[in-house]
């Protein structure tokens, strides 16, 4: 299973796309998970070599832009997308592309397919769980599992014990740190997870590895990292846009 880093970062970021993250696996259809913020997500997936009109299968963890913004993108270019989430957010969905392209006839195809905030599915060959996990709307954290492998993301969460959950046993654990201690009360106002949090959430998981994504203007990679590997024995590292990672 390889992941594309599409985008890793929160709004106001510089030099990060939103979050989106392109999954292939062996046998496998490609999983988008999230996308970007907005028209980003095409560029973003021709810069990455993946072929943009090959996108059907798309899971987003919840409604907020920055994760569910290049959904109208992807519709516009008439791809008959398989759109994954819950209804909470699905409803977001719809609601996104009737305020903006209320002409627009979605393509023939196109699905709206509902999933549990917990639960079990299989998208694309993909065996694909998912865990409520905490933030200022309804959001889930998603793992999927492949050639023995899972690959978990947290979306974006506080603290809590369904991150913990997310990232039980992950070979790979990508979780939001929107930024390092010294921000830490606006962090939780806005309901997202610090470094050293998701260094946490790693441990209590037991995860093989973390990877910090999300990361806000307030952002500094170096502290970051160093407050991950305070709390997280495995290996820590902050991918860039477009990194690809074989797992
Ligand atoms: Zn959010
Ligand atoms: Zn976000």
């Amino acid at each position: 299973m390889d992941v594309t880093f599409l985008g890793t970062g929160a709004p106001w970021a510089q030099g990060r796309q939103t979050m989106g993250l392109y999954v292939t696996a062996p046998g496998c259809e490609p999983l988008l998970i999230d996308t970007c913020g907005g028209f980003a997500v095409v560029e973003q997936l021709r810069r990455a070599g993946a072929d943009p009109r090959g996108v059907r299968n798309v899971f987003i963890t919840h409604r907020h832009h920055d994760h569910a913004g290049g959904v109208p993108a992807l519709l516009l270019g008439g791809l008959p997308l398989q759109l994954h989430g819950t209804p909470h957010t699905l409803a977001a969905i719809r609601d996104l592309m009737k305020s903006g392209f209320p002409e627009w006839t979605e393509p023939a195809g196109t699905a709206y397919i509902e999933v549990p905030a917990r639960g079990m599915c299989e998208i694309g060959g993909l065996a694909v769980e998912t865990v409520p996990v905490e933030h200022r709307v309804e959001t889930v954290g998603i793992r999927v599992r492949a050639g023995g492998r899972t690959l978990a993301f947290g979306a974006d969460s506080l603290p809590c014990e369904g991150l913990d959950t997310c990232a039980g046993d992950a070979d790979m654990f990508i979780c939001d740190a929107i930024w390092q201690e010294d921000g830490a009360e606006r962090a939780h106002q806005l309901m997202h997870a610090t470094a050293a949090e998701a260094g946490r959430a790693a441990t209590a998981g037991g995860a093989g590895q973390l990877l910090l994504v999300h990361l806000g203007a307030r952002a500094e990679p170096a502290a970051m990292l160093a407050e991950a590997q305070a709390t997280f024995r495995g290996p820590v590292r902050i991918p860039d846009d477009l990194d690809r990672v074989a797992m």
